[in-house]
């Protein structure tokens, strides 16, 4: 046994710890490194193929199969969802990846239109009225800091310089809203030079000069961050960092009337919830377990060439138009001929990777001081992401051990050591970070399940959201479309849907 493991709390005499890498297949993306295979294999055909079961596919798929359209949906891995997928550990449900949905303002038609189909909201005298049984229950977040759990994740003031940054900052959050506009879906704002303005710097440079130097506030910012983009504060553009509060919820200095923050729909398997949704209409539509090596267009058409993983063989498939639904630096190996814009927005992204872990607990952990389990749960000083409970929408009042799962975004140096280290290795560091803050869990583990993604998402780095490339990819039309939520620079539910639907209307049958 690897001697981290008993640090961890496995001793020579205990059982080994139980566990493994799940949900994705590195090796499967990494044949696009290799030859493309000899041999043609069986040809299959439809209007319209979509590469990528992620939401943005899913999106497009649904939208177009709404409209009588004959498509089929490839992804290479075995499950629909791309980073929105469920998972199972020790029989119970929990997410792969992403896990929450914030409420949908009024520019995200296409996510609120797809909510209220799925019966999560209803109208009720002109008003959103929504399930509550989806909404995040309450105690929704708490932080470690000191010793001790606080309510929210906001760090609470400890001395007047924390209480005025916070002040000043809300204020400056409350200008950007009312000035240059924030929307979400981040194409419902009209792009101004005050946008381009903030994309060009990062957004610790600009609080720098806004003297908000503050070591809580900027914990918190570089966590905001780090939770939605992948990266720090330094790593992000300013506007990146101001869109995140400013086209959503704001941000709410302590004691602030409306302090309260917005609720979340979640559910047992996060957004796994929602993509399994998205998937089952589209049952045999689906051809799972299929990487896409090559897209090639044509005249009157468009040529792909994809490895079936089930058979250890290739396939082609022949259609009338393909809606690109990866990552745009995949799509851009994919294509044969790669336009312009896309060469130049693929040179321009960095994605960062991530790595989750879900922690099956054999019995309850011990109570800490201060506030009680949360569905979210951060330690104030780590680099760490915290962990969500699973169990926490549970409506059996049997109180029962929790199921952890645990987020990390990481810097981009570590994709190597992601690929090339054991499981075991990341459980340590993962059971490591959560001991801080749980001594007792590193007896209690009763199974803990490992998830990487390389490739997670994109970081909006400055100067990638005001790229001219990005907004032609948006807007192209024709036989070969563009949907993944790279197309507005980072990665969140409302992005993806919005891309997959809008890619729907522009593809040319
Ligand atoms: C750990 C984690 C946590 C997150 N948490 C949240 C959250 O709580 N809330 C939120 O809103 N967002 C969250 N996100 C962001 C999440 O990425 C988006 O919500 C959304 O799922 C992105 O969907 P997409 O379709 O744009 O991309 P993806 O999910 O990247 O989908 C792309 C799909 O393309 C497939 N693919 C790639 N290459 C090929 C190929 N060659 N052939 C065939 N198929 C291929 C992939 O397998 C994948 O299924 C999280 C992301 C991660 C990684």
């Amino acid at each position: 046994m690897l001697a981290g493991l008993a640090a961890a709390g496995c001793t020579p005499d205990a059982a080994p710890l139980q566990g493994g890498w799940v949900g994705t297949h590195p090796e499967r993306g990494h044949r696009l490194r290799g030859e493309l295979p000899a041999g043609e294999g069986p040809l299959k055909k439809a209007d319209v193929v979509i590469v990528g079961a992620g939401i943005a596919g899913l999106a497009a798929a649904r939208a177009l199969a709404g409209r009588g359209v004959d498509v089929a949906v490839l992804d290479l891995e075995d499950q629909a969802g791309g980073n929105s997928r469920g998972h199972r550990v020790a029989g119970l449900p929990c997410p792969l990846g992403a896990h929450y949905l914030p409420l949908p303002g009024p520019d995200a038609h296409e996510v609120q239109q797809l909510l209220a189909e799925l019966g999560l909201s209803r109208q009720v005298l002109g008003r959103t009225e929504w399930d509550e049984r989806h909404l995040c229950h309450s105690p929704q977040e708490r932080l470690f800091i000191d010793g001790e759990w606080h309510e929210g994740l906001l760090p609470p003031a400890e001395h007047g310089t924390t209480r005025e940054q916070y002040r000043r900052f809300s204020a400056l959050v409350s200008q950007a809203q009312r000035n240059a506009g924030f929307a979400m879906p981040t194409r419902r704002a009209r792009w101004t030079a005050t946008h381009a303005e903030l994309d060009a710097q990062t957004f610790a440079a600009w609080l720098d000069r806004a003297a908000l130097t503050d070591t809580r506030l900027r914990w918190y910012l570089d966590y905001c961050c780090r939770d939605d983009f992948g990266a720090n504060a330094d790593g992000v553009s300013a506007w990146a960092g101001l869109h995140y509060f400013a086209s959503r919820h704001g941000f709410h200095a302590p004691g602030d009337e409306a302090g309260e923050r917005e609720p979340v729909l979640t559910w047992a398997e996060g957004n796994g919830w929602l993509s399994a949704r998205l998937a089952e209409p589209l049952r045999e539509r689906l051809h799972l377990g299929r990487a896409v090596l090559r897209v090639t267009e044509g005249k009157h058409g468009v040529e792909l060439l994809a490895w079936n993983e089930a058979t250890g063989a290739p396939e082609r498939w022949q259609a009338r138009a393909v809606v690109m639904a990866t990552p745009l630096f995949i799509a851009s190996r994919l294509l044969a001929a790669p336009p312009d814009a896309l060469r130049q927005a693929a040179g321009q992204l960095r994605y960062a990777p991530w790595l989750t872990a879900n922690l099956a607990l054999r019995e309850p952990l011990l109570a800490r001081p201060g506030a009680p389990p949360a569905w979210d749960n951060v330690r104030y000083g780590t680099t760490a992401l915290g962990y969500v409970n699973a169990r926490h929408q549970s409506l059996n009042p049997t109180p029962r051990a929790p199921l952890l799962t645990a987020y990390f975004a990481l810097p981009t140096a570590q994709r190597g050591e992601l690929l090339k280290q054991p499981w075991q290795h990341w459980a340590k560091v993962v059971i490591d970070e959560l001991a801080q803050t749980h001594p007792d869990l590193p007896g209690k583990i009763e199974r803990i399940d490992l998830c990487r993604f390389g490739h997670a998402m994109s970081i909006p780095t400055p100067g990638l959201r005001g790229l001219t490339a990005l907004a032609a990819l948006n807007e192209a039309r024709g036989r070969v479309v563009f949907a993944h939520s790279d197309l507005a620079g980072y990665s969140v539910f409302e992005e993806a849907y919005t891309a997959g639907v809008g890619a729907a209307a522009r593809v040319r049958l």
